[in-house]
């Protein structure tokens, strides 16, 4: 089926299905072998090979999702991230990443890097002249993430695209908070997408997995190390995240309309003291989210007023779950300062503008009023 005109539900429903020649089922038939035959075949194929049936199906499509030609599967979001940033960065090397990056990359990289002798610098904050000033005569690769975690802050793709095209550097994003439903990095020409699958890809909170999408020559690089460093995806939980991704479009999509309903909810009360969303327009980078996503997303943060105790107020809610991770079609909430940021010192985390109290919140796919209706009670509990 030629997918480069189909619509985006159509893609997710039926791009990248398991043929089923034998039996004709509707659904892609799960091919657990971890062993095939080798003679008169064109392909050998291997679990660890990332091209299982179900493996190289499901990649077609995140592949179409992603407006690249070839993507592949991970283990986690982590075994993608790390994959890629091994696949392109030699002993000698230096890379660019974005300031507030996700907890886990950051420590790959200020953990691991300095014994494979990369040099790294983080940007100073998200604007395009920050990651301008980092770049050295080395330099390999630009990392960002955007909407970053938890502040919601955005870098502006195309620019650092055309930054790194400039200076012959490749660019890479994580992709994890928008979901390819609400931005394709590929189209502003950055080179090569990131995903934990974990998140939206899942988006019922039972499966950890990641994925990269890119051109067929980078997959060709990350494919070299990806088998040498082994984070291949169990089938069955290939075929599971299949089964998730064919909704993935409509579960984004609910969620995010949402979550720009919450955040004007929250924006206009009383108890609350600021809200984080690209949505809305006293967001410091409302234009860029304009020119590069569509919609908003499903992420948000805020801070309670002074006088409310965030923690009071997380244990008092009843159906939003204050739990760890995000982009469940159920609504989680969580304090980056106990969590995803506990590791920062007090004054790190009040650099990067991240109050004690501030709280993150995945909104899921819930009636919005039963949300609003929690958030009201837990405020007048707490
Ligand atoms: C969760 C997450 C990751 C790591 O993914 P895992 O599947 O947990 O390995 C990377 N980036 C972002 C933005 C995430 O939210």
């Amino acid at each position: 089926m030629k997918d480069n005109k189909l619509g985006i539900n159509t893609i997710c429903t039926h791009v990248g299905e398991t043929p089923d020649e034998q039996f004709k089922g509707a659904v892609s038939p799960m091919y657990l072998s971890s062993s095939y035959a080798f003679m008169d075949i064109d392909v050998k194929r291997y679990p660890r090979y990332y091209n299982t049936p179900n493996q190289e199906y499901l990649s077609k499509k995140i592949a179409a999702l992603e407006h690249t030609e070839a993507a592949m599967i991970f283990g986690s979001g982590m075994a993608a991230i790390s994959t890629v940033l091994l696949a392109f960065l030699k002993s000698g090397d230096h890379v660019v990443v974005q300031n507030d990056i996700y907890g886990g990359t950051r420590n790959l990289i200020e953990k691991h890097f300095e014994d494979y002798n990369i040099a790294f610098t983080f940007t100073k904050d998200l604007k395009i002249t920050s990651f301008k000033d980092c770049i050295q005569t080395n330099t390999k690769l630009i990392y960002i993430e955007t909407p970053s975690n938890p502040l919601l802050k955005l870098v502006d793709m195309e620019a650092v695209a055309d930054l790194a095209k400039s200076k012959n550097i490749l660019s890479v994003i994580d992709n994890t908070f928008a979901s390819p439903i609400i931005q394709n990095p590929i189209d502003f020409g950055i080179d090569i997408v990131v995903h934990s699958a974990t998140k939206y890809f899942g988006g019922h909170s039972d499966i950890c997995a990641g994925a990269v999408a890119t051109s067929q020559a980078y997959i060709d690089t990350i494919w070299q190390t990806g088998i040498a460093l082994g984070g291949s995806l169990s089938d069955y939980t290939v075929w599971m995240l299949e089964r998730s991704m064919k909704t993935l479009a409509i579960r984004v999509k609910a969620q995010q309309r949402n979550a720009r309903k919450l955040a004007k909810f929250l924006d206009a009360h009383p108890a609350v003291e600021k809200v984080y969303y690209p949505g809305l327009k006293n967001h410091e980078n409302h234009q860029i989210a304009k020119k590069q996503m569509k919609g908003y997303g499903a992420m948000l943060s805020f801070e309670l007023k002074e006088n409310i105790d965030a923690e009071a107020f997380l244990k008092a809610l009843q159906l939003i779950k204050p739990s760890m991770s995000l982009a469940g079609i159920e609504s989680t909430m969580l304090l980056p300062s106990k969590t995803s940021h506990s590791l920062l010192t007090a004054e790190a985390r009040k650099e990067q503008g991240i109050k004690d109290g501030l709280i993150r919140f995945s909104v899921g796919i819930e009636s919005k009023k039963d949300l609003m209706y929690d958030i009201e009670q837990a405020i007048s509990n707490s």
